[in-house]
């Protein structure tokens, strides 16, 4: 009997009387884990109810109380933290050595939320006018609605419920469907730290939760991460139904090597920004610009260290590259590399041959000779394709990045101080690393992106999320000395 995912609503485990019914496979070995139904309208919108429900009482609940039921989940997470990372290698097929970093900053985040104490403060003036303060509060929204990607299962979600319960909102989350697993083991630990019932519900599904949650009139804000396309249609229709929203979206990230770079160093930090979780990031590494005085030397050594990577089922130990997440994301994967040959590309290693009989595996592949002009260059193909470009200076350098309508993250590997302020100056991108493969800013910082990586105005983590999950009061008060 394959076990058929439940919906979490109201504290209590329902199940979807949907009909159309996925299955859910480890992409290393194709071995069907569970089967997910799609939920229906209704049934999200029962979700959305519960949450409201539970909203009134949770709001109430003092700042300090929520803060320790988020102490308590710290705490369960820690004592889970290796279950959680097998999850997460059996669903999503990466390494185990990066799910267990994953896990770790999904603790981050619920660390960060803790301090709610401190960070949910407002301000106040003591004289604004005569015998005039102004004071400011903050409260709760209501209800949220989070929908997130396949390729971090448990980081992006612990990019919306800690923080927004710590603020006092109640929320409706909807995981991937492809890597929801996780999430069952999730609640477990939410509901063994005595979070309330109903203020975090999960409903799994497709297309009609995600179109219930953001038209849904209950719903107040939206955060959303994924693909550009689904990010900007989510954007669109969730502000056209008034709501707040969030939504972080695709990249195409460009890491910059200078001549004076370690290029031992960069080679290692790339190779792991560009294969590692097979390229299924969206801080991945996907256009290494590289200056021409050191380009073959860079090239040669970077070729070495890919054909080194070993590749397989991520919980086996050493493994480094995992399986990309389906058969469909392999075959478009294929598709792309075919393209960049036929778009005059020079595919210096090719992630088509020797692959595993069984599992969604592409190898490291490598293009040089690439150019703006090419699909290879313009998609996001979030899979472990690495491409080349070769460039004059910094200034080039930044001139090809730019061009690109995605800027999530860029990275400059040098040790040329006024390089890497003119590059922080010039180059578009909401998240920069230096000498690093993987800027992903931790939970105390905003996850930043810029251009078509992200639609809205506050980000998700950092100080924008607490802004993103409250509102304000500001109260002008007049206190006549006179009157005592
Ligand atoms: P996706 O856009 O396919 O799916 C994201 C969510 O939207 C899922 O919950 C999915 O069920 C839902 N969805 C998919 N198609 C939909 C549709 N037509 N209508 C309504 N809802 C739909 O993304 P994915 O493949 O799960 O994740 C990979 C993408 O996410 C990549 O583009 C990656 O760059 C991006 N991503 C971005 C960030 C970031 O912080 N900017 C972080 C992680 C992933």
């Amino acid at each position: 009997m394959i076990k058929v995912l439940k919906n979490y609503i109201g504290g209590e485990w329902i199940e979807s009387q949907s009909k159309d019914v996925v299955s859910i496979v480890n992409p290393a070995t194709e071995e069907v884990l569970a089967e997910l139904r799609l939920s229906t309208t209704q049934e999200c919108s029962h979700a959305i109810e519960v949450a409201e429900s539970a909203f009134h009482l949770w709001k109430k609940v003092s700042v300090p109380v929520r803060a320790r039921y988020l102490f308590s989940l710290q705490n369960l997470l820690i004592q889970n933290k290796e279950e959680l990372a097998n999850l997460i290698t059996m669903e999503s097929g990466k390494a185990l050595a990066e799910a267990r970093g994953e896990v770790q900053r999904g603790i981050e985040n619920v660390e960060n939320a803790a301090s709610i104490t401190s960070l949910i403060m407002g301000d106040s003036l003591s004289t604004a006018a005569t015998n005039v303060e102004i004071t400011n509060y903050r409260y709760p929204i209501g209800v949220i609605g989070a929908i997130t990607p396949f390729n971090f299962p448990m980081m992006v979600p612990f990019w919306t419920f800690p923080m927004a319960l710590a603020t006092g909102n109640t929320i409706v989350m909807k995981p991937s469907e492809k890597t929801p697993l996780l999430m069952e083991k999730i609640i477990s630990l939410v509901e063994q730290a005595g979070f309330p019932a109903g203020v975090l519900n999960v409903i799994f599904g497709g297309h009609d939760v995600v179109n219930t949650l953001i038209t849904h009139p209950t719903v107040k804000a939206i955060s959303f991460v994924g693909s550009k396309s689904v990010g900007e249609y989510v954007y669109r229709e969730g502000c056209k139904h008034l709501k707040r929203v969030q939504a972080l979206a695709g990249a195409k990230n460009h890491v910059i090597v200078l001549k004076d770079a370690n290029i031992d160093r960069a080679v290692r930090d790339i190779m792991g920004g560009g294969f590692g979780s097979a390229g299924q990031r969206c801080m991945a590494a996907a256009v290494i610009v590289v200056e021409e005085s050191i380009a073959d030397t860079f090239t040669r050594k970077f070729l070495e260290a890919a054909k080194a990577i070993r590749m397989g089922n991520g919980l086996d130990a050493d493994v480094f590259l995992g399986p990309v997440i389906r058969r469909e994301a392999q075959q478009k994967t294929f598709d792309y590399i075919q393209k960049g040959v036929d778009e005059g590309a020079n595919l210096l290693l090719d992630g088509r041959l020797n692959l595993p009989k069984k599992g969604y595996f592409v190898g490291p592949t490598i293009f040089d000779g690439v150019t703006p002009s090419m699909t290879i260059w313009k998609d996001e193909i979030f899979a472990p394709v690495v491409s080349l470009i070769r460039v004059k200076n910094l200034q080039e350098a930044i001139a090809v990045t730019n061009q690109s309508e995605f800027a999530n993250g860029s990275c400059l590997f040098t040790n040329n101080a006024a390089a890497i302020r003119y590059f922080r100056e010039h180059v578009d991108a909401g998240m920069l690393g230096i000498n690093l493969g993987v800027p992903a800013p931790m939970a105390w910082f905003a996850f930043s992106g810029w251009k078509s990586s992200f639609f809205g105005d506050l980000h998700a983590n950092g100080k924008d999320s607490v802004e993103f999950y409250t509102r304000r009061k500001v109260v002008t008060a007049r206190y006549e000395e006179s009157e005592i």
